[in-house]
């Protein structure tokens, strides 16, 4: 479910094993559509079209976690979902996958939903603080700096539609996010954590494995096993992390594949990609192990746009790539400033 360009590399990697792939997705301008072995251009509100999906898979599942948590219940009826729909249901709302972390003594920074009733007597702790949407945000979108309680007030102006977190905003010694893979006997493994950079509330780059200490890594990865195993999780999971004075904290959970591990596609014995496709398959899961150090740098559409010109303007890429980086692009209709176009991958050395 869903045709951006996770969608589209784990089509790439089903492929590469045999398997055949029908997305479902609301409009066939993504990148999964080219590819993909049969396409339902549909809402998931549509109950014959996703009838008709039930009926022609063996076993579904996400490249992202706005699914509705209806559609995964009415699929898993008969079908396989993979990951479940209770573990998707967690990762769909900020609040939520916070209150879990907690629940699991997994620390994150301190936040508060806000509501009509308590908006106007929020601790001062909380400030200066980060205002978001607790559904549907990504790349930044979906959320406003805040200083002050007074600031509260005007930006949160839709809380009868919307359901908000503010977050504390805290000091960031770096951004880390490690990808776990588990099967459905239990088994489980993780990439190298991987450290992240983030322009304007998106991913610009991503190195693994992180520059940190053992004992982050090792924390991580006691942090994503906790989660995937409380879940019974069978997929792949990303947890996103904050490095904040020293201290591990959840930022966020993804039931996918997830943008720093696309390294994983020339990095890894098996991808990340490859994995989801394999335990949705019932398969092994496949070696994590990382051969090369390796950087991630995602190409956005603003690129198109790079000398202030009003008509989009193909990129450089003999100049991008310096004839060593490797290009992937996900083939989107149009680049939009701020869209994730494609990536650029370096090997940096062989481990
Ligand atoms: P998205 O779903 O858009 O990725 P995130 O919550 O991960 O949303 O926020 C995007 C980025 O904004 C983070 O990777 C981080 O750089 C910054 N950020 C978000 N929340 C905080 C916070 N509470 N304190 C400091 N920086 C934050
Ligand atoms: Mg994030």
């Amino acid at each position: 479910m869903g045709g951006g360009q996770l969608g589209l590399m784990m089509i790439e990697a089903a492929h590469k094993m045999g398997f055949s792939v029908t997305v479902f997705a609301e409009s066939r301008l993504c990148p999964a559509f080219k590819i993909c072995d049969d396409f339902i251009e549909s809402t998931f509100t549509d109950l014959d079209a996703l009838s008709k999906f039930r009926k022609q898979c063996d076993v579904f599942t996400v490249e992202t976690e706005n699914i509705p948590f209806s559609v995964l219940e009415y699929l898993a009826e008969k079908k396989t979902v993979c990951p479940n729909a209770e573990a998707i249901r967690v990762t769909q709302n900020r609040i939520n996958e916070k209150k879990f972390a907690n629940s699991l003594t997994i620390p994150t920074v301190p936040f508060i939903e806000i509501t009509t009733e308590n908006i106007s007597n929020i601790d001062s702790c909380f400030f200066p603080g980060i205002l978001k949407t607790a559904r549907f945000g990504y790349d930044g979108k979906g959320q406003a700096h805040i200083a002050e309680k007074n600031q509260l007030l005007r930006t949160a102006k839709d809380l009868a539609n919307s359901q908000y977190i503010l977050e504390k905003k805290v000091p960031l010694d770096t951004e880390l996010s490690i990808i776990i893979v588990r099967d459905k006997d239990g088994n489980i493994a993780s990439y190298p954590l991987a450290e992240n950079r983030h322009e304007n509330g998106i991913l610009a780059e991503s190195v693994m494995p992180a520059n940190v200490s053992v004992e982050v890594h090792k924390l991580a990865f006691t942090y994503g096993e906790k989660i995937a195993k409380q879940l019974d999780y069978v997929g792949v999971l990303t947890v996103e992390f904050f490095l904040s004075d020293g201290s591990l904290l959840l930022n966020e959970m993804a039931p996918r594949p997830h943008n720093s591990g696309h390294q994983t596609i020339n990095a890894s014995v098996t991808s990340q990609f490859e994995q989801q496709a394999r335990i949705c398959a019932g398969l092994p899961l496949g070696d994590t192990t990382l051969k090369y150090d390796v950087r991630l740098e995602n190409i956005l559409g603003d690129l198109w746009f790079s000398n202030n010109n009003i008509e989009p303007c193909e990129p450089n890429w003999e100049e991008l790539t310096g004839g060593v980086k490797i290009l992937k692009l996900y083939g989107k209709n149009e680049p939009r400033v701020g869209r994730k176009m494609g990536h650029l991958i370096t090997l940096v050395r062989k481990r």
